[in-house]
């Protein structure tokens, strides 16, 4: 068996040093490092002692250390930003223990499909801070793009600008609760007495990872809130998915163009249900 090295850094610089090379590592949560083959990898830089645990509020801009997992952000939020999208999507996003253990960096480093993480990024216009040889701040978008810029490179945190006073829903599409979504729904949304002032729409999960809906945003911004029922959501909604455990590609983007509709009439309709 292969004896793997393992590092404890206590600073930043000190783990930036450990990671060049490339055949180093981080290890932060390890639920996705324990599942996979680790032969590319001579050893593991451990962040759990690196000062990257702070959820922090300035004039309506957050910022997410990266040592946060999804448990202590969606506790932390409850405190500090109430409503919050990431409240509902990191808060019920897999399992108890997962969710005690999967960290925003860990998270934000893979994006996998099946991310709770990559939605609420896109909507939120979320950053990715980093620091070592590809150091910066990066949106989401270009971030998923080039996974070389991970190459001897730690993130340090998440940057949410303009990060409150939001409506806003999250939906995941799942069997069970635990299960990896198939796909997600992330709607924000400002509203001023009954016109739509902003939204911002996200499906993640089909063939391109992440998208933003952006001419649906557009038919919905500066109008009333009932032009909605106007709008062609189905069409508009409508991404293209591969074949999952969970239906068809044709299947999931019908169901899925349901839920952003679902998810609009939640946001835009809510003062005029009650
Ligand atoms: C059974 C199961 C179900 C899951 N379900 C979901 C789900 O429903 N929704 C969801 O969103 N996620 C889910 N996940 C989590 C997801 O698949 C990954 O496991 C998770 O994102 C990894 O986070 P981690 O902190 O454990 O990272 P680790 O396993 O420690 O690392 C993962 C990768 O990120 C790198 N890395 C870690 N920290 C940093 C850092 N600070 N900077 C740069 N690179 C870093 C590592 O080198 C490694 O390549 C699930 C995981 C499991 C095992």
């Amino acid at each position: 068996m292969k004896k793997l090295q393992w590092y404890f850094p206590d600073s930043i610089e000190e783990a930036l040093t450990l990671l060049k090379g490339g055949k180093t590592v981080p290890h932060s949560g390890g639920t996705s490092l324990a599942n996979r083959g680790l032969s590319s990898v001579s050893a593991l830089v451990d962040t759990a002692r690196l000062p990257l645990k702070y959820l922090r509020i300035d004039s309506g801009n957050l910022e997410i250390g990266a040592n946060e997992t999804y448990a202590s952000v969606a506790d932390g939020l409850r405190n500090i930003l109430p409503g919050n999208l990431l409240i509902e999507s990191l808060g019920h996003a897999t399992s108890t223990p997962l969710r005690n253990r999967i960290t925003l960096g860990g998270s934000a480093s893979l994006f996998p499909l099946w991310s709770d993480l990559l939605g609420p990024m896109a909507v939120l216009n979320g950053e990715i801070r980093a620091e070592g040889k590809n150091g910066g701040s990066y949106d989401v978008f270009a971030w998923i793009r080039d996974h070389s810029l991970q190459r001897e490179t730690l993130i340090t945190s998440l940057f949410f600008p303009d990060a409150a006073d939001w409506i806003s829903c999250y939906y995941r599409e799942t069997r069970v609760g635990f299960d990896y979504p198939s796909f997600t729904v992330s709607v924000l949304a400002r509203i001023n007495g009954k016109t739509v002032d902003t939204v911002r729409i996200a499906l993640s999960g089909g063939l391109d990872r992440v998208v933003r809906l952006k001419a649906l945003e557009e038919a919905l911004t500066g109008r009333d809130v009932f032009h909605l029922s106007s709008v062609d959501v189905l069409s508009m909604a409508s991404v293209p998915f591969g074949r999952k455990p969970s239906g068809s590609p044709e299947y999931l983007s019908a169901v899925a163009a349901v839920q952003v509709k679902r998810c609009l009439e939640t946001v835009l309709l809510q003062e005029e249900r009650r």
